[in-house]
């Protein structure tokens, strides 16, 4: 079997972190089998949908690697398609004209509903053998509602949830197109999947209730069902739905804020999926390891804090260089001129392993490129102790003389410390005061390669005369 999925977002609202999952998975599935994968642009809902979700969801694919095989798709564009099936099924006895109005549907629900009975269509226009139907009013346009099959039960083999068997007792008769022809949601969805060959049908476990109803239309098509796997919910930090209102934050969101496309789409794949205990793993293994077998059957609940802890293991697998690259745009924004200064790709280098963001990359490394402070002399006296200076003019010493490397650094360092019989810190923090007017800075000796030798000893000089 040539395996298809299909990710089918509706453009509508908020695109939060745990509808992407929803695209994750299909994508996944269909690249560990070497099948297709689609987009589909549900836009039905014209008063909902919006351009901006569709951005949002398109460079937050990208932006994760989701390739596509076909789409995006938009359904708005095929309307005559469904509107042409809805006439095949009408011609063919499977669908039909319903007249009743709104006011009588509302009248049948009340009386229902006083009855402590399920609320349903009572069949009035559905066309049987030997029935006479109602005269057809003037002036009003029908409804077509599909004939969905009485008695029996539609059953399916949930790749998550196991067997699920619904009664076609619960399933009245689907409205598949409005009074101005207008197909409805769960009827285009079926004629898509039929007409995309969608061999699997990944998606949110809210769309269980739909599957019986687009199974029954389907084989009422002459078509086979995908396998359906319905994926448990996700739920935001405190156990709660994820929404916009309560904090949920779009993958726009998580890029703006430094977040690695790897470490997000590492922390989604594991957000109601597992390989044995494996946490870190490539986009290439994930792809491997990926099967229908191994998703979650009970709600995952997202982690901020795990989700940070992660973004922090692939800053720091990052080659400097890359990480580099990958920064410069935080840089920039924070208005540092990468191009002029230290290496830039060295002083992320300098501060890969302890950052958990690249905006904190970015935050530590504006330091090494403000311009050398300029002390004023009594703030020297607060900071530099009189005893150190003689301790500084002698490392300046030691330092103009040692070898350009970060061992060379230390080493002196160590020399001079020992020579006046000292412990790092009291050196250090002069030392940093001096080069940098702060006290927070990387390692030192890592620092002095960085910056270079001349500018360190610019700056140590300055406060010493
Ligand atoms: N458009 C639906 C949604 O965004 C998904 C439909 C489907 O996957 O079948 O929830």
């Amino acid at each position: 079997m040539h395996i298809r999925t299909r990710f089918a977002p509706s453009p509508t609202g908020f695109i939060h972190l745990g509808n992407l999952r929803s695209a994750l998975y299909p994508w996944a599935f269909a690249r560990h089998n070497h099948g297709d994968f689609i987009l589909r642009i549900e836009d039905t809902d014209l008063e909902r949908s919006t351009q901006e979700a569709v951005d949002v969801i398109i460079e937050g694919m990208a932006w994760l690697g989701l390739d596509l095989d076909e789409g995006p798709i938009y359904q708005m564009q095929r309307i005559d398609r469904y509107r042409e099936v809805v006439k095949k099924m009408v011609d063919a006895g499977l669908a039909y004209p319903c007249y009743m109005s709104e006011e009588e549907l509302n009248k049948l629900r009340d009386q229902q509903m006083a009855n402590k009975e399920k609320p349903r269509y009572n069949g009035l226009w559905r066309p049987e053998p030997g029935k006479t139907l109602p005269a057809v009013p003037a002036g009003i346009e029908p409804v077509i509602r599909f004939k969905n099959p009485i008695g029996g039960s539609v059953i399916w083999e949930d790749a998550v949830k196991g067997k699920i068997q619904i009664s076609n007792d619960e399933l009245d008769d689907l409205v598949i197109a409005r009074p101005d022809g207008t197909p409805t949601y769960n009827f285009c969805v079926v004629v898509d999947d039929m007409d995309m060959n969608i061999t699997h049908v990944i998606r949110g476990d809210d769309h269980v209730n739909n599957t019986p109803r687009q199974i029954n239309i389907m084989q009422a098509l002459g078509g086979n069902p995908p396998i359906y796997a319905h994926l448990p919910t996700v739920l935001n930090d405190s156990g709660e739905k994820m929404s916009k209102r309560n904090g949920a934050m779009s993958v726009r969101d998580y890029q703006k804020a430094g977040y690695l496309p790897e470490a997000i789409l590492n922390y989604l794949a594991r957000l109601g999926w597992s390989h044995g205990d494996a946490e870190v793993f490539t986009k290439e293994q994930f792809v491997d390891w990926f099967d229908l077998e191994s998703l979650g059957r009970s709600p995952a609940q997202h982690n901020p804090e795990k989700l940070l802890w992660l973004n922090h293991q692939y800053i720091q697998n990052t080659a400097p260089a890359k990480l580099a690259e990958m920064t410069k745009p935080f840089a920039h924004e924070l208005g540092i001129d990468t191009e002029n200064g230290p290496d830039f790709a060295q002083v992320v280098g300098l501060l890969k392993d302890r950052a958990n963001t690249l905006i904190e990359i970015a935050e530590g490394a504006k330091l090494f490129y403000l311009p050398a402070p300029d002390h004023k002399i009594e703030q020297i006296a607060e900071n530099i102790p009189t005893s150190i200076v003689p301790v500084l003019k002698d490392l300046i010493e030691t330092l103009r003389n040692s070898d350009s490397t970060k061992e060379a650094y230390a080493a002196a360092f160590k020399q001079v410390l020992a020579k006046h019989q000292l412990k790092m810190p009291a050196l250090a923090m002069p030392v940093r005061y001096a080069l940098f007017a702060t006290t927070q800075t990387p390692a030192i000796d890592s620092v002095l390669v960085v910056l270079g030798r001349d500018e360190v000893l610019k700056r140590l000089s300055k406060v010493v005369q």
